[in-house]
């Protein structure tokens, strides 16, 4: 297969860097965010000891390091692909259609906010739109693991934020060997930067890109590194084993465990700066920009998501999702949508810091 490449185009620059240089420029320095993106389209990466690990030496390839989207990224150039124009400067959440407050029905139990992330994946589902969903669940401890759903109850089973990094893209890497030809995905900003560059690369290799056929994206500020935040606050701050955790959630300023009993514990979120995963510096998408479809929070009320709707695929599943009544919606307040802008720009900013302390280059936005 390389060498028909070779033959076809004379000089493809992803052969030009290796895993060498991913893991001298992203690993070792830290600014991986884990998003397991060279793991699921490189059969030669495992994770192995939290990180990325070349297992099977491989002289020739460097497809890891052009998908990675922390060794190179041009906002610029892939908007310019994905949405026919750049961002105007008051698009501080990135281009979208529609922005409104929606709510899935019959998911308040399972949720973390308005179930409309779980409640699209399974009317993408049902519709045929996606014939599997890479979703991240948990065990018992909280530690992630991310699944090919294949039915609603599997991807509901999903729902609900884990607030520990998770190389969800990898689970990719299963579904593609399974055979699975629409898939669907969900997950945060890096992780939807890592399979958008794949989809979005010209290169001559097909590892399976065209086989991704729905990104929903979650709005993200930062993330947390599963022992440090166990041990650190979990065990340390609250007394508590993972395992006695219902749920955690981060509002209005705070940090919040729930445990089974059904007490809350918190901390100001500011308190859990020491557990934040170092990767998270340098990253400034707020709103998983290059997703079809993104969901959050921060703008809509308690019980409700804020929903914007991006690409033409993502504003055909969200339509057909809220005309089958799977979901209600409202309109977003003025209010709402200027808090996210506010913490999108605050993010951006944090992100030209953190580029300066690392020392990372490559990622325009
Ligand atoms: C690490 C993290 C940080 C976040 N920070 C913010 C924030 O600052 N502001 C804000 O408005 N919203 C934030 N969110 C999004 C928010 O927590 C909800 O995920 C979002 O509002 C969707 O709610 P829902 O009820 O529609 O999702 P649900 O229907 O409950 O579905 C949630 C989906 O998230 C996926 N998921 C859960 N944990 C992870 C994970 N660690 N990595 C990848 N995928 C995961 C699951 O597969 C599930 O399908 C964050 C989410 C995560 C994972
Ligand atoms: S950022 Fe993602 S693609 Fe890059 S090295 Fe880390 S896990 Fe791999
Ligand atoms: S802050 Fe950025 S790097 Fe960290 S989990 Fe969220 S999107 Fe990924």
């Amino acid at each position: 297969m390389i060498m028909a490449a070779k033959e076809k185009f004379a000089e493809p620059t992803y052969l030009e860097c290796g895993f060498g240089e991913l893991e001298y420029k992203v690993i070792k320095s830290e600014i991986c965010c884990r998003c397991g993106t060279c793991e699921a389209f490189c059969p030669r990466i495992e994770h192995v000891e939290n990180k990325p690990a070349l297992v099977n030496y491989d002289p020739l390839c460097g497809l890891c390091f052009t998908y990675c989207p922390r060794t190179f990224l041009d906002m610029g150039a892939m908007e310019s692909k994905l949405f026919g124009r750049t961002r105007n400067a008051d698009e501080a959440l990135g281009i979208y259609k529609k922005a409104v407050s929606a709510q899935a029905q019959g998911l308040a139990a399972h949720a973390q906010d308005g179930g409309v992330a779980t409640a699209l994946l399974v009317a993408a589902l049902q519709s045929g739109v996606i014939d599997c969903a890479v979703v991240t669940d948990r065990d018992e401890e909280w530690r992630t693991v991310a699944r090919v759903a294949t039915t609603a109850e599997e991807i509901v089973a999903a729902a609900g934020t884990k607030y520990t990094i998770s190389n969800s893209v990898q689970a990719v890497k299963a579904a593609l060997e399974k055979g699975y030809k629409k898939i669907g995905f969900v997950g945060t900003p890096c992780q939807i930067q890592g399979l958008r560059k794949v989809m979005l690369l010209e290169e001559p290799y097909q590892f399976g890109q065209d086989k991704i056929a729905l990104l929903v994206g979650l709005f993200c500020m930062e993330n947390f590194d599963y022992d440090a935040l166990m041990t650190g606050l979990v065990k340390g701050k609250f007394g508590l084993m993972p395992k006695d955790v219902a749920r955690f959630e981060i509002k209005k300023g705070m940090f919040r465990v729930i445990d089974k009993t059904g007490k809350a514990h918190e901390v100001k979120i500011e308190e859990t700066d020491a557990f934040t995963f170092a990767g998270c510096g340098p990253c400034f998408d707020f709103a998983s920009e290059l997703a079809d479809i993104s969901v959050g929070s921060v703008g809509s009320g308690d019980g409700w998501s804020t929903v914007l709707t991006r690409t033409d695929a993502g504003e055909k599943l969200y339509a057909a999702t809220l005309a089958a009544g799977a979901v209600q919606e409202k309109a977003v307040s003025e209010k709402g949508l200027a808090l996210a802008k506010k913490l999108a720009a605050g993010k951006v900013k944090r992100f030209e810091t953190k580029c300066v302390e690392m020392n990372v280059s490559g990622i325009t936005r």
